[in-house]
């Protein structure tokens, strides 16, 4: 559809503040952006959280963990203030237009790592059935639909496939989380295809909105290796603090 008609019939708002703004116009104020805290530099060489200073090369998660199945990350924004009110109203508020602007956030700050990363396909974080009858979309879908148009790759939606509804479980360990989560998962029809034709492809880049502990992404990755996925890169929007 022609952009003119999308803005006449959403009209457009802004990420943060929610407010209207001007068609044509920037897809965030410039003054609500200056608000958000980007990751910085100092960043886990793992998943890409911030860390105190340069000396740290893992986050508190990353080092505790040992051995990873994703082997990179890159995150835009701190996850708190809001940049989080934002990522509320995207996933439980049917602000799914606000994906547009998360994948360009994306693609200004993390750009050069996402394309030397050399993916040959973009795939969400899947989530349940019911949780999508619920909310309308999967929220990482409409950020990996839009990272994947940018980067002209193919995007899989069922590549990966959540068969069990599960609940966040605080109080478990996030071993004992990844290993829940695992059993949750399962390669979708479309891994099943592109198994048949020989072309799984070997380097990804899984999406998500939120990266806390990042035992979803590496429960995710875990099953992508066992499809035949190779190299797995973390891109998400917000990540929490490494060291809180
Ligand atoms: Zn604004
Ligand atoms: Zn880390």
């Amino acid at each position: 559809m022609d952009n003119r008609i999308i803005d006449f019939l959403y009209p457009p708002r802004c990420p943060v503040c929610d407010g209207l703004r001007p068609i044509g116009a920037p897809r965030c104020h410039p003054e609500c952006r200056r608000k958000l805290t980007p990751v910085g530099s100092c960043t886990c060489m793992l998943c890409g959280k911030p860390v105190p200073d340069e000396t740290a090369e893992y986050c508190y998660d990353c080092a505790s963990r040992g051995e990873s199945s994703f082997e990179r990350g890159v995150s835009v924004y701190l996850y708190e203030g809001d940049i989080r009110d934002s990522m509320v109203r995207f996933k439980f508020h049917r602000r799914e237009e606000y994906a547009g602007w998360y994948a360009e956030e994306l693609l200004a700050s993390q750009g050069g790592k996402l394309t030397e990363f050399a993916a040959e396909a973009v795939i969400p974080v899947p989530i349940h059935r019911r949780k999508m009858r619920h909310r309308g979309y999967n929220q990482a879908e409409r950020i990996a639909r839009e990272l994947a148009d940018n980067l002209d790759l193919p995007m899989y939606e069922d590549f990966l496939m959540r068969n069990r509804y599960t609940v966040p479980q605080k109080e478990l360990s996030n071993h004992e989380r990844i290993r829940n989560l695992m059993r949750a998962l399962e390669p979708g029809w479309q891994a099943e295809v592109l198994a048949r034709k020989g072309s799984v492809p070997k380097r990804v880049i899984l999406v998500d909105d939120i990266y806390t502990t990042g035992s979803t992404l590496e429960a995710c990755s875990a099953v992508l290796h066992r499809t035949g996925v190779e190299h797995v890169m973390a891109a998400t929007v917000c990540i929490g603090g490494g060291y809180s």
